[in-house]
């Protein structure tokens, strides 16, 4: 699936505090109608199967339902709405959703995403900057769930949410059952997130509820993930780097793009040349197992923290065990997508060791002629198989 963060408008209906909008970022106009539906069928055309309409706040848009049935009509499979839910409180909005999807073919999908940073009214509007949404964002929820919408939570981990988050997944439990997933996110510095470094959590402090909130999650029937945009060290994921390490995969730059009145790019979050220029690693990062899969820790948060936290990973956690103890990976030459570029290899390798496979067959053609191949066996060595091969 390759999917389009579509920002068709900067304006919102709040002021997050650690919003990466505003600040210094280059004002995102709004982008007419004519123009939006010109680029949705221009990127459609180019492979895009997933479109998410993001913001700002994209239901700021009076012609946000019209654009929506229009990416279906292009032949969008997944059609999403990044918003702070605010909006759906009202009847107008949610029936006109009801009508898109009435006329959706077999397999197309209206997925809303909505933003929530704690059960406790205080917390959630400081956060917000904005008095009086909390209840109009519950009221939005309601409505979704109300009328059966794939509706998932985005919740941005912070210094004044981090210590309830546990407290904030029963609630979602409890009020909220139909929530099949929530996103979590550490907070991405830019925009008016750098003005308020102050909420920041020293992730070393964060760690232990996060560790404890992943597996309540799992246990309440709620899928956790990550977005790519807040991501940190692996080493202080409480046990849960994999699911750091599935986002790295999944949002690679050739699948997914984003388009917004400044830009037009592939997905350059997720690339280590991104993470090069705004995190950095340590001398002993060098001895720690996932280096490779590991982008290091933003330079804002290691100016204000320093990096004392960090701590090389010496094994892999929670080794499972299975009855496939030898796994076989096709790496020729003549594979082009992702799953063949060096981060798809190292990643698979990984995700089989964690499931305790201990022998490794690379094969394929030209595979020994790769010019990263040396790093690829010397990955898989250090994490511990015992035969590594290559045909
Ligand atoms: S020790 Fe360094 S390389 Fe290893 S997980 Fe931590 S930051 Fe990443």
């Amino acid at each position: 699936m390759k999917t389009l963060h579509f920002s068709s408008l900067g304006a919102c209906n709040q002021r997050c505090l650690f919003c990466v909008k505003g600040g210094d970022s280059p004002i995102e106009r709004y982008i007419p109608t004519a123009e939006c539906k010109k680029i949705i069928a221009e990127k459609r055309a180019e492979g895009y199967d997933s479109i998410d309409f993001d913001g700002g706040e994209p239901t700021l848009r009076p012609d946000l339902a019209g654009l929506m049935s229009w990416a279906f009509k292009c032949g969008y499979i997944i059609v999403g709405v990044v918003t702070n839910g605010v909006r759906f409180g009202s009847p107008g909005l949610i029936d006109k959703f009801e009508k898109i999807r009435s006329n959706c073919r077999p397999g197309q999908e209206i997925r809303v995403y909505v933003s929530l940073h704690s059960h406790l009214e205080s917390v959630s509007e400081r956060l917000t900057g904005s008095k009086g949404t909390f209840r109009k964002t519950l009221k939005g929820l309601r409505s979704l769930q109300a009328r059966k919408f794939s509706t998932g939570l985005y919740y941005i981990i912070t210094e004044y949410n981090y210590r309830h988050t546990r407290g904030f997944i029963e609630f979602v439990h409890r009020k909220f059952p139909g929530i099949s997933n929530i996103t979590f996110s550490y907070i991405y510095p830019s925009g008016r997130a750098l003005k308020n470094m102050h909420i920041y959590p020293k992730l070393s402090l964060v760690e232990p509820y996060f560790r404890d909130v992943i597996s309540l999650c799992a246990r309440r029937g709620i899928m956790s993930s990550i977005s790519s945009c807040g991501t940190i060290p692996l080493c202080l994921t409480g046990g849960h780097e994999h699911l750091f390490i599935d986002r790295f995969a999944r949002d690679s730059p050739e699948k997914a793009g984003v388009v917004d009145s400044t830009k037009d790019e592939l997905f350059t979050l997720a690339t280590m040349k991104y993470h090069r220029e705004t995190k950095i690693k340590v001398p002993r990062c060098a001895k720690c197992l996932l280096e490779e899969l590991c982008s290091g820790i933003w330079k804002v948060y290691a100016d204000r923290h320093g990096t004392g936290e960090l701590k090389p990973f010496r094994s892999i956690h929670r080794l499972r065990k299975t009855h496939n103890r030898r796994r076989e990976l096709d790496i020729g030459q003549d594979m082009q997508d992702f799953s063949s570029g060096t981060i798809g290899v190292l990643v698979q390798i990984y995700k089989w060791r964690r499931k305790s496979a201990q022998r490794i067959r690379f094969f394929g053609r030209n595979a020994r002629a790769r010019p990263d191949i040396d790093r690829i066996l010397g990955f898989a060595g250090k994490l511990g198989y015992t035969k590594v091969s290559l045909d």
